[in-house]
């Protein structure tokens, strides 16, 4: 049997093309080529700095030492999303990472907890969460367990164009080639395929299969195929963020902040030389010098650098792939960071190709597949952000009480009913965010059910009061010996292995 070969044209070097070559350069067949375009004068977003968990295991498969990475992007620890003001002003709930609570006999730790807040003997959901506990205490630990619980899932903050870099060295030093050049179109075969992409100095990089990691532009996947893009504006109406880095402060906090504002919200992200900061609005209800004064006056300190404005369009394009083209980062589509997922969506796209990574011939079947599950994979996370939005209580304040009044996709609405009636929630496998993080949300933004599963009712209340009690002492004794988060930072940064170790 003749070894599959294959040239693969990588067209950007942001985050998302340097993942994607990073991983190919890692995983393909020996008789596969990987290049990389990108253009030092077009530059890169320059944001994304906060993602969830699954990170991990993309810098797991790699083989990246977690002390050379954190170092080399000067990142820190993540456990969880703080929402504050979501609800109504002053108010505060967090989407932790990891457990809420732990199941009783075989039914969920939700419906006792939602019993027991209905006869006062359950404390708010913070008390039952070691990750809540440690990220409000400033506690971090990377080998976390405790009785009960049995680990603290972390995530982390880290510069997104020191996170391309240090994939650029991995990737390099792997046999990926890059070029330095600004394309400017691309050729097609006889059947429609692309065949290559043009610089603008008239050169052609020819390839059998194009990864479009350029960005909103869409340079194949749109502005040469013409796929197409689902707009979701009229449920995520944000267009628009200014992004500004001010100094650090003592407060090195092991989680995301999300505030919200009059007209959107504010991300405050700490990373170990800086912290990163936006102001993500409607441009239907706020102007953007507003909104940058909003930004201006709620940092932690200095800024760093003047506030950069960057629109946007929420939704996704129609296919992901077309023909030989796969969209990969923000050339697939955008949804705002308020759950930290754009590079979990990169790392997803790239994940499923690695699983059907093409040979000599492109199958419309596993196309279609790899479409449909793409294009779920973007709805449950649309959902899940909307209801962020949805379920407020900020009267009176025109853009908010525009969110309240949302016709919500249906596949939202029935996930809401069912909380509220029985305190159900069943998200199917491959969706991204587990019930327990959809139950800190629903119960955050103050959706109470009104009955549980009747099993919750066997136990009496000293029972259930006990039971309760020591999930809350569980959580405790979890972070009890935990370090402080800017010790831990500086302890994983302290152990790093050289970068190329793997
Ligand atoms: C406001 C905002 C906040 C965000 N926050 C987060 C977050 O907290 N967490 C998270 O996970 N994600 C976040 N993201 C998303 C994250 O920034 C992106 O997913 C990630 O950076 C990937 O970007 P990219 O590589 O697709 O595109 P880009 O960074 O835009 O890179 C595009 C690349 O294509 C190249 N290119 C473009 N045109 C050409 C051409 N003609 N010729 C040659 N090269 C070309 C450019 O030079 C560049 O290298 C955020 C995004 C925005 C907009």
């Amino acid at each position: 049997m003749t070894e599959p070969t294959m040239r693969i044209v990588i067209v950007g070097g942001g985050t998302a093309g340097w993942m994607t070559a990073a991983a190919l350069a890692r995983f393909a067949p020996p008789g596969y080529t990987i290049t990389l375009v990108e253009s030092d004068a077009i530059g890169t977003v320059g944001v994304g700095e906060a993602t969830i968990p699954a990170i991990r295991q993309f810098n797991d498969a790699l083989d990246i030492d977690e002390g050379a990475f954190l170092a080399a992007t000067k990142g820190s620890f993540k456990l969880g999303i703080e929402f504050q003001g979501w609800l109504q002003d002053g108010h505060s709930y967090m989407h932790a990472f990891g457990p809420v609570g732990r199941q009783l006999g075989l039914l969920p730790f939700r419906h006792f907890w939602a019993r027991g807040r209905a006869q006062g003997l359950a404390k708010p959901l913070a008390h039952y969460s070691a990750n809540e506990l440690a990220a409000r205490t400033g506690r971090m630990a990377t080998d976390a367990k405790g009785p009960g619980i049995p680990e603290v899932p972390y995530a982390y903050h880290f510069d997104a164009g020191l996170y391309a870099q240090f994939l650029r060295r991995y990737a390099e030093a792997r046999g990926v080639i890059r070029i330095e050049a600004t394309l400017a179109g691309a050729s097609r075969a006889d059947n429609g395929d692309i065949a290559a992409v043009q610089t603008d100095d008239c050169r052609a990089i020819e390839g059998e299969f194009f990864v479009d990691c350029s960005g909103f532009r869409g340079l194949l996947i749109e502005q040469e195929l013409h796929t197409g893009y689902e707009d979701w504006s009229h449920w995520l109406p944000c267009n628009r963020a200014v992004a500004v880095p001010c100094e650090p402060t003592g407060n090195f906090t092991p989680y995301t902040r999300s505030t919200a504002r009059s007209a959107g919200w504010q991300w405050r992200i700490p990373l170990q030389h800086r912290i990163g900061n936006g102001h993500v609005f409607c441009t239907d209800f706020i102007s953007e010098d507003e909104a940058t004064a909003i930004l201006m006056a709620n940092l932690d300190g200095p800024a760093l650098a003047d506030p950069r404005a960057i629109p946007f369009v929420t939704g996704r394009r129609k296919q992901i792939w077309n023909r030989n083209v796969l969209a990969v980062g923000l050339s697939s589509g955008f949804l705002e960071p308020l759950e930290s997922t754009s590079i979990h969506l990169i790392q997803s796209a790239i994940t499923r190709l690695l699983t059907v990574l093409p040979g000599q011939q492109i199958e419309p079947a596993v196309v279609a597949g790899f479409n449909r599950r793409a294009a779920a994979e973007f709805e449950h996370i649309r959902d899940f952000i909307i209801l962020h939005y949805w379920a407020n209580q900020r009267e009176g304040q025109p853009f908010w009480d525009r969110m309240r009044a949302l016709e919500l996709p249906e596949s939202l609405a029935q996930r809401i009913e069912e909380f509220r009636s029985v305190c159900q929630i069943q998200p199917s496998q491959d969706e991204l965010f587990t019930e327990v993080a959809w139950f800190q949300v629903l119960a955050g933004q103050g959706l109470t059910p009104r009955s549980w599963n009747p099993i919750a009712d066997r136990y009496p209340a000293e029972e259930l009061t006990r039971f309760l009690g020591s999930v809350e002492q569980a959580a405790i004794e979890t972070v009890r010996p935990m370090p402080m988060h800017i010790d831990c930072v500086a302890a994983v940064c302290g152990a790093a292995k050289t970068e190329m170790a793997a």
